[in-house]
């Protein structure tokens, strides 16, 4: 598709990344077959070969309109539609060009500014954003609080870095208490990295793309210095944070010193189920309630393509984990989403747990903080991290 871009984007790298994007796709349309907006709506808009449309006119400086922001508002960023694609378009990388300068050119209306300012100042806030999970704890709209269990005391020679995170850190913070117990278990001692904090998305996503890069500029130099002295790889536990992180040199991308230190971290990013199917954990005993279902996130399935992975790990160490249509669907949660768009959020959310408890699962296991709280506040059965699955039969 041409696309002849407007200065001075066109003389950035953000241009011209939009233009390599643009110019693969041959306007099939094929994507919206796997888009779940569409799917939704069934509108041309919202799906990806149209929303490629919109951001294509408004790259060349045609008049666009609030409807516009309002179509790639909708989109979740789940990526289902790259999985589709016969052209390999790498759409993701063009909505965050499109997003951002329809983003100054159509002014948000205050109370969704608003909104949107209270959702980054609190959520990535340690302590602004507890009162609001005990809150949350308190009328069951987020699990009630598990023990983080023992720290393991073994010493190997391996050494990893695990990412704390910030919602997770305080609404489930025994996903890393849990993590690190199967790393010492496969000999690997895994620690956080002082200096290391919120990894941007959500102020990417939410207008912000300048705290975004000052945030990722932070943990870039804390992980550089876990590097240099001799981590081996940058763990990270929630899916949605490591997709962010995978964006990093695109975020940072008109800032060549960062951008080059950022592609050393990506090199050194691994979710710990593919540091764990390469050495898969011994278990010592058989799973309690075998039955399960895996709820492989939209960001470990479609970025990385670990769809199955999981499922697959857990099924060696003895669970049973139980066949889900359509796993491409994305669950609703997508970051922020589920706060800005609760009704089409709801929706994905009522058909994706229909999905993961046909076969009767006695837990629903995923790889995503953010999947896990929009599932759990209306799963019938409990929703974990996969990885608790994992140290109940090893650790
Ligand atoms: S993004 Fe891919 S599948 Fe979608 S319209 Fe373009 S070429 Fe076709
Ligand atoms: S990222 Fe997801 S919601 Fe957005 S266009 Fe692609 S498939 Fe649709």
């Amino acid at each position: 598709m041409r696309c002849d871009i407007e200065s001075p984007l066109a003389q950035t790298a953000a241009g011209a990344t939009a233009q390599a994007v643009l110019s693969a796709c041959v306007h099939c349309g094929m994507c919206n077959a796997t888009c779940p907006t569409f799917q939704l709506t069934g509108d041309e808009a919202d799906g990806p070969r149209g929303r490629i449309y919109l951001i294509k006119q408004a790259l060349e400086g045609d008049p666009i309109s609030r409807l516009t922001q309002t179509h790639l508002d909708r989109c979740l960023s789940c990526r289902a539609c790259e999985t589709t694609c016969p052209s390999g378009v790498e759409y993701h990388r063009l909505l965050d060009v499109g997003r951002a300068v329809v983003a100054e050119k159509v002014r948000r209306t205050w109370p969704d500014r608003l909104y949107r300012w209270a959702i980054r100042t609190v959520v990535a806030r340690v302590a602004l954003i507890a009162p609001l999970v005990a809150a949350g704890r308190l009328i069951g709209k987020i699990p009630a609080r598990t023990t983080a269990g023992r720290s393991p005391t073994g010493a190997h020679a391996r050494r990893m870095t695990l990412l704390n995170g910030c919602v997770q850190s305080v609404a489930a913070a025994h996903f890393n208490a849990a993590t690190t117990r199967v790393f010492d278990a496969v000999g690997v001692n895994l620690t956080q990295t002082p200096g290391v904090g919120c990894c941007g998305a959500l102020d990417f996503h939410l207008d912000a793309p300048e705290a975004a890069r000052r945030l990722a500029r932070r943990n870039i130099d804390a992980w550089t210095a876990a590097l240099d002295a001799g981590g081996e790889a940058i763990i990270v536990n929630a899916s949605g944070c490591a997709a962010f992180i995978r964006d990093y040199p695109d975020v940072l991308v008109d800032d060549p010193v960062y951008a080059a230190k950022a592609r050393r971290i990506v090199e050194h990013l691994r979710d710990p189920i593919e540091v764990l199917r390469e050495m898969p954990p011994k278990p010592a005993r058989a799973p309690r309630d075998p039955r399960i279902a895996v709820h492989d996130s939209c960001t470990l399935r479609n970025g990385p393509g670990l769809g199955g992975a999981v499922a697959g790990l857990l099924a060696g160490l003895g669970y049973d984990p139980q066949p889900v249509a359509d796993p491409h669907m994305c669950c609703g949660s997508a970051g922020a989403y589920s706060l800005l768009q609760p009704d089409f959020a709801r929706r994905l959310r009522a058909e994706k747990l229909a999905a993961l408890t046909a076969g009767a699962p006695t837990a629903i296991y995923t790889a995503n903080i953010g999947c896990w709280l929009h599932l759990a506040e209306a799963s019938p059965v409990p929703m974990r991290h996969w990885i608790e699955a994992v140290d109940e039969v090893v650790g």
